[in-house]
């Protein structure tokens, strides 16, 4: 800890040792530690309260495959931790020129990054990957610290620029190059600092029948960050009978084929196998965890399903059934 005066009210107070910035609690007046500097700041405001949120959790998970049927009766929170977690937030620009024979063409990049100001939270990575609202936010006021945790910034604007013009530039880049078959190049980058953020998270420790699960809501736009649920008998059995299934299939098949093409049926067989374990990795680790994880971030783009969103496309295809009502929006 070191100590540090407002340079606009006067006020002394601790800050952690690897502070750049500072909010004074006592006027909320925000400055570069080292230059005095003013420094604009913003916070989001909780649009989704405790409640909301924890109903927005148990709908989501509810939706998902698999889950225990007395999941919302027997879910019971243990723990709330509102965390203002502090982001700082980029106007960038990017122009990129392709060079095609003769004719060039030129594509743009417009976008509002945020950039994680803070590391060591276990969900680190989930920050650098959220879709954070950018409308909404408004000037901060100190007297949000007491509704929940605060942390200062501990990664500069600097580095957090850096990070954002090489987001942009390889943004636009792979636009250029899925669009155009010439040599493309960046001819404009252009990432202009609006300022730092804190932004509300909703950390949630849940049970159900006395196993500890948790997860994570955005406190302004409720979307679920993360959460991880369980995994009904029904569902568990599923995924291992399917696994052993494709297992089982594959290495049957890999026998034929290798007596058919090379007359060796016992290395089509282990060609088979070695290949359908390792596809099947996923459902039969899911399958004997007692967890599965999922988040609104999955988006459609997104060409990996989770074992669970796959086991549910199966049994929708081939008719199997649990009695475990499925929705599941493709
Ligand atoms: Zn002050």
């Amino acid at each position: 800890m070191k100590q540090v005066k407002c340079p606009n009210c006067g006020a002394t107070f601790d800050v952690i040792e690897t502070a750049s910035f500072s909010t004074c609690p006592y006027c909320g007046y925000t400055f570069n530690i080292q230059t005095l500097q003013e420094w604009t700041h913003y916070f989001f405001p909780v649009y989704f309260n405790q409640n909301s949120a924890w109903l927005k959790l148990r709908s989501f998970i509810l939706r998902r495959y698999g889950v225990p049927h007395d999941f919302y009766e027997s879910s019971n929170i243990n723990n709330i931790t509102l965390h203002y977690v502090p982001l700082h937030i980029f106007h960038a620009e990017a122009e990129a020129t392709c060079q095609h024979k003769k004719s060039s063409a030129t594509y743009h990049k417009v976008l509002d990054l945020t950039v994680p100001a803070y590391s060591g939270f276990w969900f680190d990575s989930i920050l650098r990957s959220h879709k954070f609202s950018v409308r909404g936010k408004t000037f901060f006021k100190p007297s949000i610290l007491e509704k929940g945790k605060y942390y200062p910034p501990s990664i500069s604007s600097e580095s957090a620029k850096n990070l954002s013009q090489s987001i942009i530039t390889s943004l636009v880049l792979r636009e250029a190059n899925e669009s155009c078959r010439g040599y493309s190049q960046v001819s404009k980058v252009d990432v202009n600092y609006i300022g730092l953020v804190h932004y509300p998270i909703w950390e949630f420790y849940y049970s159900y029948k006395n196993e500890s699960f948790k997860g994570l809501i955005d406190g302004t736009n409720g979307r679920v960050m993360f959460v991880e649920y369980p995994l009904s008998r029904e569902a568990k059995t599923f995924l291992l009978v399917s696994s052993v299934a494709i297992v089982t299939a594959s290495s049957l098949g890999g026998m034929l084929i290798g007596l058919v093409l090379v007359g060796n049926a016992i290395l089509g067989f282990c060609l088979g196998l070695v290949g359908s374990l390792a596809s099947s990795a996923p459902l039969l680790l899911t399958a004997f965890s007692l967890k599965e994880r999922g988040s609104e971030e999955i988006s459609k783009k997104d060409s990996l399903l989770s074992a669970v969103e796959w086991a549910s496309l199966v049994e929708k295809f081939i008719g199997f059934r649990t009695n475990v009502p499925i929705t599941f929006d493709l």
